[in-house]
């Protein structure tokens, strides 16, 4: 059964390709009849790996033509995910899997939401790539992909497509507090590296703010009815901070290339979740404050 790819960016490249040297089947969904056509000229999708490039000729369609959908996996940014995949809608073969690769929270419930009849697979990625060019894709950093499907033992038996592509993985019955934990992560980092313009470890010299940060998303994690979440988020927290000290965070780095953030699924739907529960959480609030005033004074969009 073929996989396929919606969107040709950094992670998307980054499985299609792994996929295709294994020999699985997988074909690649770009934006449209222009993408396609840079695609071919191309000749393919190349993947940057230890220094190494290699071009892989892998098949290529745009959303409205090709065969039924049985496995999809969208590698989309967090805001485009819920559009770009209910234009497959009339290709999903019933009882199609969808794999949601996006960071934060928000966007998968979205997209299951306009799918009800597909069974959507969640996915937390440690993996690092980014684009170095038009189909071309540089595999950074070494990770791991928790996948699942929340209070699901039984586990795909396409997993072992992804044994086979050397895929990183385990699957996990509680895929929501993995997206919950890199959520908190991230929010008690990105924002603030962005704000004081510093890499990951100049949070070194706001101690304050970081911690105040961790009290107050262990506490919404713990009313979100996530308390594993919660715990020792704070030493995690600086754990990261210490081991990163040298990165730029991936918000640093989408403002100052001036890319849009996936803010909303990150620290805006942790602000949104704390309204709901009728928490009070100023600092996180705060945060989010600043950092719109920061993104709309660059022309950013704060959604
Ligand atoms: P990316 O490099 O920007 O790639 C996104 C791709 O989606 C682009 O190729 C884009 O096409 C395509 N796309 C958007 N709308 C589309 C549509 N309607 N039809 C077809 N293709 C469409 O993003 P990414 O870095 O791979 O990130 C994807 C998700 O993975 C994000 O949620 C991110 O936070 C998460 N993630 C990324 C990494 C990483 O290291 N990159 C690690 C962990 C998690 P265009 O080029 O035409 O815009």
């Amino acid at each position: 059964m073929s996989w396929h790819v919606l969107g040709a960016g950094s992670l998307g490249g980054l499985w299609a390709a792994r996929l295709a040297r294994a020999g699985v089947p997988v074909k690649l969904i770009l934006r449209d009849q222009a993408s396609l056509t840079r695609y071919r000229a191309a000749g393919g999708l190349t993947l940057v790996e230890d220094g190494q490039a290699n071009l892989h000729p892998i098949a290529a369609e745009t959303p409205n033509h090709g065969a039924p959908i049985r496995r999809l996996l969208v590698a989309c940014k967090a805001y485009d995910a819920e559009e770009a995949t209910a234009a497959l809608a009339p290709r999903l073969a019933p009882g199609a899997e969808i794999i949601l690769l996006q960071n934060g929270l928000g966007s998968q419930e979205a997209v299951a939401a306009r799918l009800p009849r597909a069974r959507c697979v969640f996915a937390s990625s440690t993996e690092g790539a980014f684009r170095e060019g038009d189909f071309r894709v540089v595999y950074a950093g070494r990770g791991h992909t928790w996948l699942g499907v929340q209070g699901e033992r039984r586990t795909p038996e396409w997993l072992d497509d992804l044994h086979t592509a050397a895929i990183p993985h385990q699957w996990t019955h509680d895929i929501l507090a993995k997206l919950w934990r890199k959520l908190a992560l991230n929010c008690a980092i990105n924002p603030l590296t962005v704000l004081h313009d510093c890499r990951n470890g100049g949070l070194r010299d706001w101690p304050q703010e970081v911690a105040g940060l961790c009290t107050e998303l262990a506490e919404l994690l713990r009313q979100a009815g996530q308390p594993d979440a919660a715990e020792d988020l704070h030493a995690e927290v600086l754990r990261v901070i210490d081991g990163t000290a040298a990165n730029y965070s991936s918000m640093y780095q989408d403002v100052a290339q001036g890319r849009r953030t996936e803010i909303a699924y990150l620290l805006g739907h942790a602000c949104t979740q704390a309204e709901r529960l009728q928490l009070k959480l100023p600092h996180l609030d705060d945060l989010l404050q600043r950092l719109r005033e920061h993104l709309t004074a660059r022309g950013l969009p704060v959604t």
